[in-house]
């Protein structure tokens, strides 16, 4: 359905894990355009993650500075590629690939500053494991929809959505949710009455703004 409404998906090459993990912790509370701004200057200074540990903070800082809230993801980035270098013996988490979907995903979440967002984004986007990030657009349609219960919260969802959908669609699921909800559930007034899922839906106020949508046409 969401592929009818909004286009199939593009299935993008498999990143770097740790390129994935650094673009995701500078897309915390900004816009994709200014996180991948600040990710492009980060690949165009560094030839390696490596050299980056050897870099302060400050330096650091400027340099992602598009990204907003610089000062706390400069630190985070070289304190997490930190640990992965000492644990691992180089910046790298390749080894993720030999571990089932839980352990990596522990592992990831041990390292301080990676939540279960970032650990799923690293986990989907660079291997290919069926787990399941979960954005603000993801977690508010998924509770209107009635896939995740209200008393549920934002941490919790992501092992719940990755276990009610079928692994091979978790990719699509993701993409195809997030574009629902920037295009039609809207967190303020969400399109009930041009929505491809309103007969699937449970938000209890769906004929509430599929009247009003058809009142302002
Ligand atoms: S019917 Fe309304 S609340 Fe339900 S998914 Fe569609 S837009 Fe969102």
């Amino acid at each position: 359905m969401l592929d009818k409404a909004y286009g199939k998906p593009a299935r993008s090459k498999r990143s770097d894990p740790v390129d994935e993990l650094v673009r995701t912790i500078l897309s915390q509370n900004t816009t994709d355009r200014n996180s991948l701004k600040a990710f492009a200057s980060l690949k165009e200074r560094f030839r390696s993650w490596g050299t980056l540990l050897k870099t302060p903070v400050g330096r650091i800082e400027r340099i992602i500075k598009h990204a907003g809230l610089a000062n706390i993801k400069s630190k985070r980035i070289k304190e997490t590629l930190y640990e992965i270098n000492r644990r691992q013996g180089g910046v790298t988490l390749a080894h993720l690939a030999d571990l089932s979907v839980d352990d990596a995903a522990e592992y990831l979440k041990s390292l301080k500053g990676v939540g279960p967002k970032t650990a799923a984004c690293v986990l989907l986007f660079s291997f290919g494991m069926a787990s399941m990030p979960v954005d603000t657009h993801i977690f508010r349609v998924a509770k209107r929809l009635g896939l995740i219960g209200a008393s549920i919260n934002i941490g919790e969802a992501h092992d719940v959505l990755s276990d009610v959908v079928p692994k091979d669609l978790i990719y699509s699921f993701h993409l195809g949710i997030i574009e629902h909800g920037r295009r039609t559930c809207k967190a303020r007034s969400p399109r009930c009455g041009s929505c491809v899922l309103y007969g699937l839906c449970a938000f209890k106020d769906k004929r509430f703004y599929a009247k009003k949508g058809a009142e302002l046409t």
